[in-house]
């Protein structure tokens, strides 16, 4: 349900991604693996429309858009796709200013144009559903890295979006915390949520992603189910990293 064809990303001269053939089943949970610089980050973003794509396409769902070197999307074809995904950042990147019900209602707001009292009725839901109902009125400066990155997943899923993207979402955080985060993702993998996951965590990895894909220099240079591709990849090169992540 979200495919990217030949999909390349290139800042100047630099080719970041270099024709990226992929793609995400609906209900399906895929950890993005592979060492710094490779290019994780840069596939997230491409596919949420933070970076515009030099060439290729991509689709999710029903809607799709190709790009062209020097071709200009259009703004609202990229919103419109941009609206079909989630995204977590490693660091959070709640707004400072906001407190946790508002964070997770503001897009609901601001962007669908939501009445206030639904918003926050759906805020409200999700933020149980991470474990946070009681900090609805907290500011995020006073809860944990856990629960902060559990207000952000809660303002990520705010919108349905039909695939949830997250870049490292426990690097910024210590075990305990981490596996709280985990713990959360766990259970959005049991519902049916699709994921794609950049992480350096084996644990998170295997525990809930059943597909993997390994990159390295903006290439796949393995991809299956992730069983098979920690305890028994086929390339010598993943071979060499997974024991680096053991
Ligand atoms: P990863 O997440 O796997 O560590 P990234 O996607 O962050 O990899 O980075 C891949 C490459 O793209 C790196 O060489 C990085 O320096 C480069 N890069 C990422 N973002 C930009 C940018 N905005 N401008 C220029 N180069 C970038
Ligand atoms: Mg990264």
């Amino acid at each position: 349900m979200i495919e990217l064809k030949q999909i390349v990303k290139k800042f100047g001269e630099h080719t970041v991604l270099d024709h990226v053939d992929v793609t995400f089943a609906e209900g399906s949970v895929t950890a993005l693996i592979g060492p710094s610089g490779g290019g994780k980050s840069t596939l997230l973003r491409c596919i949420n429309l933070l970076e515009i794509p030099t060439s290729g396409s991509l689709r999710i769902g029903e809607e799709s858009l190709e790009f062209h070197p020097g071709g200009k999307a259009g703004w609202k074809a990229v919103q419109k796709l941009r609206r079909q995904t989630g995204m977590v950042f490693q660091n959070f990147q709640l707004f400072p200013h906001r407190n946790a019900m508002d964070n997770v209602a503001e897009s609901l707001i601001t962007v669908l144009k939501w009445p206030k009292d639904r918003a926050h009725q759906r805020a409200r839901e999700l933020l149980e559903k991470v474990g946070l109902g009681h900090k609805a009125d907290a500011w995020p400066s006073t809860l944990s890295g856990g629960q902060q990155q559990r207000v952000a997943i809660a303002r990520a899923l705010a919108p349905s979006p039909k695939v949830l993207l997250c870049d490292e979402p426990t690097s910024a955080l210590d075990p305990e915390l981490a596996s709280e985060v985990v713990e959360v993702l766990a259970q959005l993998a049991r519902e049916g949520t699709t994921m794609v996951i950049a992480t350096h965590d084996l644990r998170l990895a295997s525990t809930i992603a059943q597909e993997a894909v390994f990159l390295e220099v903006g290439v796949i240079v393995e991809k299956g189910p992730s069983r098979e591709l920690f305890t028994a990849p086929q390339r010598q090169r993943t071979q060499r990293f997974i024991s680096t992540l053991l």
